[in-house]
């Protein structure tokens, strides 16, 4: 492609609402084979809502908000933000301060709240942490609400799990549309995050994917992506948060939602301005139309 043909297609890329980082990146666009999405924030909203709350047997439904939420309260992760804003609404009271606060990035939160011990986090780490097994009729809410495509968050404190909150976020409006261009024009979407198996595969059938890769820590979304090279794909990835910039970066394109972080943007080639997966499907019509009628 001829400098002046690229110049003008990222001219047109930024009427569509795709920043383009240098006008070589369209020419790696038109290479690509595989899409992978990050879920959180990308192909959802990641604006989750606290929808149950599910005490054990023996726990005050409410010391389990008042807890979990005080906890959450010092966390910035979008789940965390539900549950501590679901707490304060339907406790409508302050919420305790939190000492010894720690972030196991991927995992969940821990600190004291009200001289407690508290932790909330995936199901199963807090297992592994408290070396517990999740009570029969606990084991059945949690695998109900996973199946529904939501998340579910363990909550426990001074060694003993205490309850289960669920969270649940939604698809983008333009989701399952987006998804439904890529494959027409010859790609194939992989879904890709850290939420469990269940829920994964539940938003997955929501907006048409069918290949899930899921309850994948932040630091091994970067080996998801290489493992796909190494097969031989071309990859693009599109994704928004701090845990997808590695795999941006590695990406043969990476693409950061405009609405997600500045590391994420940082790290990718293209970012869509408006958060919009459809701009993902223009950049790559864009690049193709571009290379094509200058050859
Ligand atoms: P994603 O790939 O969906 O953006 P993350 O890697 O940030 O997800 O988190 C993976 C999982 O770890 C979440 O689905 C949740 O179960 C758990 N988790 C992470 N942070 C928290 C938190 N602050 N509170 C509760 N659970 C958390
Ligand atoms: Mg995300």
């Amino acid at each position: 492609a001829t400098p002046t043909a690229l110049m003008v297609g990222t001219g047109r890329g930024a009427q569509l609402g795709i920043l383009i980082k240098g006008p070589e990146v369209l020419e790696s666009t038109r290479q690509v084979d595989t899409v992978v999405l990050d879920k959180t924030g990308t192909v959802t909203t990641g604006q989750m809502q606290l929808v149950e709350v599910r005490p054990a047997a023996g726990t005050a439904r409410e010391d389990v908000l008042r807890l979990a939420g005080a906890l959450e309260d010092a966390s910035e992760h979008p789940i965390a933000r539900a549950i501590a804003a679901g707490a304060r609404r339907e406790l409508d009271v302050v919420l305790p301060a939190v000492e010894q606060f720690s972030n196991s990035q991927g995992l969940g939160v821990s600190g004291i709240v009200d001289g407690h011990a508290v932790a909330a986090g995936r199901v199963s780490w807090m297992a592994d942490e408290w070396a517990q097994h999740l009570a029969a009729g606990l084991r059945a809410d949690l695998e109900a609400a996973e199946s529904a495509g939501r998340t579910v968050v363990a909550v426990g404190w001074d060694g003993a799990l205490r309850g289960l909150l669920v969270v649940a976020d939604t698809l983008k409006p333009t989701s399952r549309q987006a998804v439904a261009e890529l494959r027409a024009l010859g790609l194939r979407p992989v879904l890709l995050t850290g939420d469990n198996v269940r829920a994964a595969r539940a938003i997955g059938a929501e907006v048409g994917i069918d290949e899930v890769v899921a309850e994948v820590m932040p630091e091994d979304k970067v080996r998801v992506v290489r493992e796909l090279q190494d097969a031989g794909r071309v990859v693009a990835m599109v994704g928004d948060g701090v845990n997808d910039a590695a795999a941006l970066a590695q990406s043969d394109l990476g693409i950061a939602m405009g609405t997600g972080t500045d590391v994420a943007i940082e790290a990718s080639d293209l970012t869509l301005v408006r958060g919009d997966l459809r701009a993902a499907v223009d950049a790559v019509r864009l690049s193709r139309r571009t290379l094509s009628t200058i050859k």
